[in-house]
C-alpha cells in the first residue's frame, strides 16, 4: 500500500496488545520549547544500564555546563555531565524515580551561564567510524525511550547488522515528545539516522510510526521521497507496539526469540529521540544533558513538550506548568507514561536520561490497587499478553506467595507492559504483583 492511501490508526501491526485511550490530545500540537532550569539539578551518577559512575568532582567545585562530572572503566556504562554551570553543593545519597535513593552531584544553578554553546560545528562525513562511536560514547548517550541502554555500547557490535529501525511508534498514552521531535527536527533526525548507520554498518533504515502521528508521516516522508535506503512503515496504533520485539517482526518479519538481542538477528533498533541526541552529539560536541519531556494530564494548566536540563526536580517542572506541587492530594504524578511509568510519591526525585513524560493524573484516572477482586478467569489477560503468558496464573501466584512455582510460568519473559492490567475486569493489580515477586524469585 502507497504511502498516500494509509489512513489514520492504519498500518502495520503484531498479534495481542490492546487499543488503549490516547490521551496525547493535551500536547501533541504544541511545539517544543525551553523550560527554565531549577535553582538546582539533581544529578544520580547512574542514569543508564550497566555500571553506576565514578565521581569526578568534589563539593564546591565550580562546574560548567556541559562538563563530566561521572564516568567509568566498565564497558557497559555512559558518563554523566553537568546539566548547568555552577557551584557543587552536595554528593550524597538523594531519592531517585526507581524508588529508593541514589548517589547524586548536587549544583547550585549559574542561571547566567548555563547555555550550552557549541564550540566547534563538525561534519560526520568528514569523521571516521571510530570518531562518530568515540563522540557519542563521550557524550554519554542511553536510550531515551525508556530502557536506557548506553547507545555506544549498542552500536559497537561486531555482528553483521544491515537494518536501522528507528522507533518513532511513542505508542504509550499522553506521550508526544517523540512526535514533536519527528515534526519539528526532522532533518536532523535524518542525519542522525546516516550517523547510525555508518556506526553499525547498515544499508537501509526503517521509521516505524504510529498512524497517529500522520504530520510526522508526512513532513519525513517528504524530505525521504528520493531516498532508497530509508523507509517509512505505518504501525497501526496499539499498544506496546514500541516494544523492540515487535517492531523488528513488524517491520522486517524476522522473529525474535526471547532473550536474543537484536543484533544476532541484524538489526537495531534505536528510538527517535536517541537518534536525534546522537545527531547533536556528533555535529556539535554536545553531551547529554537536557531531554524533550511531555509534561500532561488533564489538570495541567500549561502541559507540552519541554527542553528539560537532566537533575530537574518533578517540583520544579510542575511549577513550571502552573501546578502546585502542594495541591496534588489524591492525584498521581507519573514518570514516563500510564502504562509502564512509575509514580512518584517523592517530588523531589529528578528527571534522568530515560524520563519521557511528566504527567499528573486526577483521582479519576488514577485506578485504586486496594478494589480488585479475585480472578474472575474471564481469560482476557491471556488474550492480550503480547507475550503469551498466563498473566492471571503469574498474578495468582504472586498474591499468595508462592513464588518456587513462577519461573515455571516465564515470569521473566514479562516485559511490564500494563495490558493485562488494563483489560482486568476485576481490576486485578497485574504487574504490581508480578513485579514485587521478580527480585524474590531471582534470590531464590
Ligand atoms: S504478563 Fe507481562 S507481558 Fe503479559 S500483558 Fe502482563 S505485563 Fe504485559
Ligand atoms: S483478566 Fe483478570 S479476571 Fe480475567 S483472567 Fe486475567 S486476571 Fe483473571
Amino acid at each position: 500500500m502507497e504511502l498516500k492511501d494509509i489512513k489514520e490508526g492504519e498500518g502495520k501491526s503484531f498479534e495481542g496488545g490492546a487499543h488503549v485511550p490516547h490521551y496525547k490530545s493535551f500536547t501533541d500540537n504544541i511545539p517544543i520549547s525551553r523550560m527554565a532550569p531549577p535553582a538546582e539539578v539533581i544529578i544520580p551518577l547512574q542514569q543508564h544500564v550497566g555500571a553506576s559512575c565514578d565521581c569526578l568532582v568534589e563539593v564546591g567545585d565550580k562546574v560548567e555546563v556541559g562538563q563530566k562530572i561521572g564516568d567509568s572503566d566498565a564497558y557497559i556504562s555512559a558518563p554523566i555531565h553537568a546539566s548547568v554551570a555552577g557551584t557543587v553543593t552536595a554528593i550524597e545519597a538523594r531519592p531517585h524515580s526507581d524508588g529508593g535513593e541514589m548517589d547524586s552531584v548536587v549544583i547550585e544553578t549559574d542561571q547566567e551561564h548555563s547555555e550550552f554553546v557549541p564550540q566547534e560545528t563538525r561534519d560526520p562525513d568528514e569523521m571516521s567510524v571510530d570518531e562518530l562511536k568515540e563522540a557519542i560514547k563521550e557524550a554519554g548517550l542511553a536510550g531515551m525511550g525508556g530502557a536506557a541502554f548506553p547507545t555506544y555500547v549498542n552500536i559497537n557490535t561486531d555482528q553483521p547488522v544491515d537494518t536501522l529501525i528507528l522507533n518513532g511508534a511513542e505508542c504509550e498514552p499522553f506521550l508526544t515528545c517523540d512526535h514533536r521531535l519527528m515534526v519539528e527536527k526532522a532533518d536532523e533526525l535524518i542525519a542522525g539516522a546516516e550517523i547510525l548507520m555508518r556506526c553499525i554498518g547498515a544499508k537501509k533504515t526503517y521509521l516505524g510510526i504510529e498512524t497517529n502521528k500522520m504530520d510526522a508521516i508526512e513532513v519525513l516522508a517528504t524530505k525521504l521521497e528520493d531516498r532508497d535506503d530509508f523507509e517509512i512503515v505505518p504501525l497501526a496504533v496499539k499498544y506496546p507496539q514500541g516494544y523492540k520485539s515487535y517492531l523488528i517482526k513488524t517491520i522486517t518479519g524476522r522473529d525474535v526469540p526471547r532473550g536474543a538481542r537484536s543484533a544476532a538477528l541484524g538489526c537495531i533498533v534505536r528510538n527517535v529521540g536517541t537518534t536525534f541526541a546522537a545527531y547533536e552529539a556528533v555535529v556539535y560536541g554536545k553531551p547529554f544533558i537536557e531531554r524533550i519531556v511531555t509534561v500532561s494530564g488533564p489538570v495541567v494548566p500549561e502541559p507540552g513538550n519541554y527542553i528539560v536540563r537532566l537533575g530537574t526536580p518533578a517540583e520544579h517542572v510542575l511549577r513550571e506548568v502552573g501546578v502546585d506541587p502542594d495541591e496534588l492530594e489524591g492525584h498521581k504524578v507519573i514518570f514516563g507514561g500510564p502504562m509502564t511509568g512509575l509514580a512518584q510519591s517523592d517530588l523531589r526525585v529528578p528527571v534522568v536520561k530515560n524520563i519521557t513524560g511528566v504527567l499528573v493524573l486526577p483521582p479519576d484516572m488514577v485506578r485504586e490497587d486496594v478494589s480488585y477482586t479475585d480472578c474472575v478467569r474471564c481469560g482476557l489477560c491471556v488474550e492480550r499478553c503480547p507475550n503469551w503468558l498466563y498473566p492471571n496464573q503469574l498474578s495468582i501466584l504472586a498474591e499468595h506467595g508462592i513464588y518456587e512455582k513462577l519461573e515455571d510460568w516465564d515470569i521473566w519473559d514479562c516485559i511490564e507492559c500494563g495490558i493485562c492490567a488494563y483489560v482486568c475486569p476485576a481490576d486485578r493489580p497485574i504487574v504490581h504483583f508480578i513485579k514485587r515477586a521478580k527480585p524474590i524469585v531471582d534470590e531464590m
